[in-house]
């Protein structure tokens, strides 16, 4: 039996996905070798990379004028790649403060240059996504940076700020989850461990006049040109990453697409929701207009309780229900892997759980 496994990344991947990696592992296609024992430069792992960027601009409509890379270091990487190749010269650029992931992408961008936050939920411990209409964004900033879902506070935009300068959105923790328009944002970024595939590439999608500003001081392997340029392959990439990302996207095309996805990402956190709302047991911290559809947090009436939760449960087959370390409580992180099955799973255990300790 498989675990449900709720936890924020690396997170559970569709068990079709993991089944044909499994047929695969040792022979690929009958090479008599595994995927990740063959050249990068050979033609099956060519056919693979080409066909998870095609996959991937058609699952989320992006268009010609954009690229798509596969790059290594994670969105931890993006943090100071964006601000090294996208700020402009003696500029600023403007930064939305919703939690601790948006903080850190902040804190690696002043290295490169001035930052202002132009918006910030730091006073109410990121409960909210700031609204929207107060902010001021200003056309001559480098770029304005969001983070769409917070993985830790349990928020998440449902609309984007409208601005002249480009929109870069962390998308780590939602991308692929619900259709949206890729020509509204400049660059578009995520590490693949949530909801692409395993960990070791992130996907950084990016219009490509942006990638004309970059000094000619930033390294060859840091520079978005180079991605562009030689289609992810100056060096090795990681190859069995981008294998795993390939089968995940047949999965979603599979299944429908962002739109079929994004219906059941809402009928998955709307029940969740239901049952934190529903109860004087179960409490959310979230402004319910900013709730997210990913990563589901809430409390118990105390943190023995929640202990109990966590470890009930894992008896149960829900494994990683333990709320961030910064933050306690419970979060359910329910990626796109994650079945309406393992959402009722978790929904049957907390109201038994809170039958016999409410
Ligand atoms: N941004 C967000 C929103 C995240 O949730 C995470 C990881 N949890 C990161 C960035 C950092 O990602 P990585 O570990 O790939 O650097």
């Amino acid at each position: 039996m498989r675990t449900y496994n709720f936890s924020a990344g690396p997170a559970m991947l569709p068990t079709e996905v993991m089944e044909r990696a499994k047929e695969e592992f040792t022979d690929y296609k009958g090479t008599g070798c595994g995927l990740m024992e063959l050249s990068h430069r050979g033609p099956e792992f060519s056919e693979v990379i080409a066909s998870v960027e095609s996959d991937m601009r058609e699952l989320m409509g992006i268009g010609d004028d954009y690229a798509v890379c596969f790059v290594q270091g994670g969105a931890s990487m993006q943090f100071a790649m964006i601000p090294m190749n996208l700020m402009l010269p003696g500029g600023f650029a403007e930064y939305a403060d919703t939690g601790s992931w948006s903080a850190k992408a902040a804190k690696e961008a002043k290295t490169f240059g001035e930052v202002r936050t132009i918006a910030s939920s730091k006073d109410t411990n990121y409960d909210r996504i700031p609204v929207i209409r107060h902010w001021k964004p200003d056309a001559a900033a480098s770029y304005l940076h969001i983070t769409s879902n917070n993985t830790i506070a349990g928020t998440q935009y449902h609309s984007f700020p409208e601005v002249e300068a480009p929109l870069i959105a962390d998308m780590s923790s939602d991308i692929m989850s619900r259709k949206l328009n890729v020509d509204d944002f400049g660059l578009i970024y995520a590490g693949a461990q949530k909801n692409l595939g395993p960990s070791g590439v992130a996907v950084v999608i990016i219009r490509k006049d942006l990638a004309e500003r970059t000094p000619d001081s930033v390294p060859t392997m840091l520079r978005y040109a180079t991605y562009i340029e030689k289609q992810s392959m100056f060096n090795t990439p990681p190859t069995f990453a981008i294998y795993i990302l390939g089968l995940v996207m047949k999965w979603l095309k599979n299944k429908g697409g962002l739109k079929a996805i994004e219906e059941i990402n809402d009928a998955k956190s709307e029940a969740l929701y239901e049952v934190i709302d529903g109860a004087d047991f179960y409490r959310s911290p979230v402004d319910p207009a900013s709730r997210s559809r990913m990563n589901v947090v809430f409390r118990l009436p105390n943190e023995e309780l929640e202990a109990k939760f966590v470890a009930e449960a894992k008896k149960e087959g829900m494994s990683g229900l333990k709320g961030h370390r910064s933050v306690g409580g419970i979060r359910a992180s329910i990626y796109n892997a994650m079945p309406m099955k393992g959402v009722e799973t978790l929904i049957d255990f907390m109201n038994e759980f809170q039958r016999v300790n409410g």
